[in-house]
């Protein structure tokens, strides 16, 4: 299959490409496009056999539930059961934005394979010009995951999507760079407490603010949860071709690791803040300023899919601090450690 790549930039006129891929939504096709956290691969999610597309093309396990992408608030009530009050409050607040809902799906209205065997569908409103115009020129929900191939870093960039996707799917819509970086917080509001399933950019002191206290299980508790509350959480994520370790920002310890790797003849990658871009490793990828964690976010991935790129045998990524989109970007970072750190 032929990759169509157009562009979708604010300066010039490109209510044709809209249509374009209006159109292949509508004759149950899928479309990459950028959402304010990562670029999304969405097909029309009450279309089974397009659904069925997005797995396909991205390698991804059918019991892996998808995120539906509404245009409207109002869209919300056709695909639940009913609307929480925590719900409402965060719509309001945070919609449109990077944060996804979960909630009692109504059963026969969306494609099965979007909430595999779930009673919950989670849903978000995205925060990004093309998304949106995409959403409100269709008018139809879309079930987007991140335009990636199952396991490897989501994509901030189209060339990423081209890079996984290209010859998979018949178009991608470039918007330039995404924002955020990272995908959205999936909040679970069904029980009676809300609990975060996964951090993303709109963090949990965000959340607390506007409805009280929030669970947020880290790492190792969803680890040994034996029933993920988010079928998502027990695979693969975010990971380079060499093995990732992480390691504290410091210089010190820093040098000592890539002494020791180098003796032991790897070749390294280093990841982390621009301040450490005069250290000896045999590859540098920047994380942008030290303690912007915004920085940070947006350059994660495009650092760590940089590093398949090379000839790395083995990659140190820096850790940052837990607190605002900080627990985000540790989350991903352990995933794609797979919870390794260095030691000597
Ligand atoms: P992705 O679209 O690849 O960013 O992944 C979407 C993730 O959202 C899934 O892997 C789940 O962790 C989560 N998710 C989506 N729908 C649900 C749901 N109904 N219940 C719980 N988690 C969900
Ligand atoms: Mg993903």
């Amino acid at each position: 299959m032929e990759t169509l790549l157009l562009t979708v930039d604010e300066f010039v006129d490109n209510s044709e490409n809209y249509t374009q891929a209006v159109n292949w939504f509508n004759s149950g096709e899928v479309v990459a496009f950028p959402t304010e956290t990562v670029y999304g691969l969405g097909a029309v999610a009450t279309d089974e056999q397009a659904v069925k597309k997005i797995f396909a093309a991205k390698g991804r396990p059918s019991d892996n539930p998808l995120i539906v992408h509404i245009g409207t608030m109002e869209e919300v009530a056709r695909y639940v059961v009913d609307i929480p009050e925590i719900a409402k409050k965060c719509m309001e607040a945070f919609w449109p934005g990077p944060l996804t809902l979960v909630m009692k799906v109504k059963p026969n209205v969306l494609a099965a394979s979007v909430t595999p065997g779930m009673q919950t569908v989670g849903l978000r409103m995205p925060n990004h010009p093309v998304a949106l115009r995409l959403l409100q020129t269709l008018k139809k929900p879309l079930a987007a995951p991140s335009a990636n191939r199952s396991g490897k870093p989501s994509p901030t960039k189209a060339m990423h999507v081209w890079e996984d996707l290209q010859g998979l799917i018949p178009c991608i819509l470039d918007g330039g760079m995404t924002g955020i970086g990272v995908e959205s917080t999936v909040l679970d509001v069904t029980l009676a407490q809300p609990v975060i399933l996964r951090p993303g950019g709109v963090t949990k002191e965000m959340l607390e603010q506007v409805i009280g206290p929030v669970l947020e299980p880290n790492f190792e508790q969803q680890k040994i949860e034996s029933t993920p509350k988010a079928p998502g959480m027990k695979y693969t994520h975010y990971a380079p071709n060499a093995p990732v370790y992480l390691i504290a920002q410091d210089k010190q310890q820093i040098e000592c690791a890539l002494e020791e790797l180098q003796q032991q003849q790897h070749t390294v990658a280093l990841l982390a803040p621009q301040n450490f871009a005069n250290v000896k490793a045999d590859y540098f990828f920047s994380f942008g300023d030290e303690h912007e964690l915004e920085q940070m976010s947006a350059t994660l991935y495009d650092a760590l899919r940089a590093c398949d790129k090379t000839n790395a045998t083995i990659i140190l990524a820096t850790v940052t601090e837990r607190k605002g989109v900080g627990t985000a970007i540790m989350n991903r970072l352990e995933k794609a450690a797979g919870g390794k750190w260095y030691q000597r």
